[in-house]
């Protein structure tokens, strides 16, 4: 089959949503109605199974549904780390009862999710984490702190990451939990970073409270769930096309929360070097013409072209049904490397009065900022040498680090 020549199974699809969105879509609702018709339809989140809000649909023709919902102006389903990555592990591991509970307002975008894995004492070595769950009746009681937690401040429930067991080692004593943020117990306190925006929290949990049904796999088995999660935020994902229509209640409300969601992550552009801005800043700063400016944004830009192709190889490979892989890990990497060679570019190329700051210097004090936010990028999801260590074990069959106590109770192992 040539390229551009129609499928007859996507056609198909996009008849019945066609179908669908005449009787259903009314840009006058108000965009809570809208997504929880969109969703309890199955067309807003066609790839979950059906007895889960899905249609069973594969990512090509979640595609093209994306595709005929923009068409019409119609907003999709809510979108950011609810969706990206809680979603996905819950579909992987929680029971039929708990993803019925938690998936639907996930979907229409009612509750918020953040990703309570960090400690003070434990990132990298996430398998090491102290924060303690005991059972009392039908409920565990949390305490502990966790750290880095963004969006913490509005989220309705955490991703949250608790040893149940301490006599287990120590990748198999945790249990993942869909944790209620919203009560006594949790303390979130914003933290300032460098850069001058606050986009993540400290969360400490004292005696707090979550029900034992709201375990996301089994007692114990919470590593699986977690490694879901983190191969999910690794991945280099493109979202599914938006409406850019703003004329109705719905598209109204959509887009005011996604300019109120964006303030969250509105330094993310600059943490990603800004590759963007290379050749109009060289442009206006006279360079367009200099050898090694030239031979400096032709790297950068070859860069992003192979780790496109690298990422458009994972999305096929997901297309084909297979589980995320180690493209993830080298889609990380190869962003980190995009936005630190960006980065430097932009400082090479502005010189000192790339450290002024704020709205009257060069580039609206853009690169500063860049500058001071592109570290980020390689720490955030799991740090560049752990990816590498990743790589290294599962990909190219390198021997495991040495000393990780893998097969010692946790309560006995030597800790952070
Ligand atoms: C923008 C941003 C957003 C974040 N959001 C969240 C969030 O929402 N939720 C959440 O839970 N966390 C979040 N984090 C935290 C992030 O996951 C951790 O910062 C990260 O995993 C690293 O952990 P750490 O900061 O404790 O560093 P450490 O683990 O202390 O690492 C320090 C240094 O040692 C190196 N190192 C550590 N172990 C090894 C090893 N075995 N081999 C080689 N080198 C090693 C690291 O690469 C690093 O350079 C966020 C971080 C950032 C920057």
């Amino acid at each position: 089959m040539n390229q551009g020549d129609a499928v007859p199974e996507l056609d198909a699809t996009r008849a019945d949503v066609r179908a669908w969105l005449d009787d259903a879509w009314d840009p006058d609702l108000a965009l809570g109605e809208w997504r929880a018709r969109l969703v309890d339809a199955g067309w807003g989140c066609p790839t979950w199974p059906r007895d889960l809000y899905g249609r069973g649909l594969d990512l090509a023709a979640a595609r093209s549904v994306s595709e005929e919902l923009a068409g019409v102006g119609a907003p999709g389903p809510a979108a950011g780390s609810a969706m990206r990555l809680a979603a996905p592990t819950i579909l992987a591991h929680a029971d039929h009862d708990l993803a019925r509970r938690l998936l639907r307002p996930i979907a229409t975008g009612e509750e918020t999710w953040c990703q309570l894995f960090s400690e003070p004492g434990n990132g990298s070595d996430l398998a090491g984490l102290t924060t303690r769950a005991e059972r009392d009746g039908d409920e565990w009681i949390i305490t502990g702190q966790k750290v880095w937690t963004t969006g913490a401040r509005t989220a309705a429930f955490g991703m949250l990451l608790a040893r149940t067991d301490w006599d287990a080692p120590k990748h198999r004593g945790i249990t993942y939990f869909a944790f209620p943020m919203r009560q006594d117990g949790v303390e979130v306190r914003p933290l300032r970073q460098m850069n001058g925006h606050a986009s993540f929290n400290e969360v400490f949990l004292t005696e707090a409270r979550v029900p034992t049904a709201f375990a996301i796999g089994d007692l114990g088995g919470g590593w699986a769930a977690a490694l879901t999660t983190l191969a999910h935020e690794r991945g280099l994902g493109q979202g599914p096309p938006r409406t850019t229509d703003v004329s109705g209640r719905a598209a109204r409300e959509a887009a005011e929360e996604a300019a109120e969601y964006a303030r969250t992550y509105v330094w993310y552009p600059q943490r990603a070097g800004r590759a963007d801005l290379a050749v109009p800043h060289a442009r206006a700063g006279g360079l367009a013409s200099d050898p090694i400016a030239r031979q400096a944004v032709a790297d950068l830009h070859g860069l992003e072209r192979t780790a496109r192709w690298s990422a458009d190889r994972a999305a096929a490979a997901r297309r084909a049904g297979l589980p995320p892989g180690p493209e993830g890990s080298i889609a990380k990497l190869a962003g980190s490397e995009i936005s630190r060679r960006s980065g430097h570019l932009h400082t090479r190329m502005a010189g000192p009065a790339g450290m002024l700051a704020g709205a009257g210097a060069g580039f609206d004090g853009t690169i500063a900022e860049i500058l001071i936010s592109t570290p980020a990028a390689s720490i955030a999801g799991g740090t560049d040498e752990i990816q590498r260590n990743i790589v290294g074990e599962r990909s190219l069959g390198l021997p495991k680090e040495p000393g990780d106590n893998r097969d010692v109770p946790f309560r006995a192992t030597r800790r952070n």
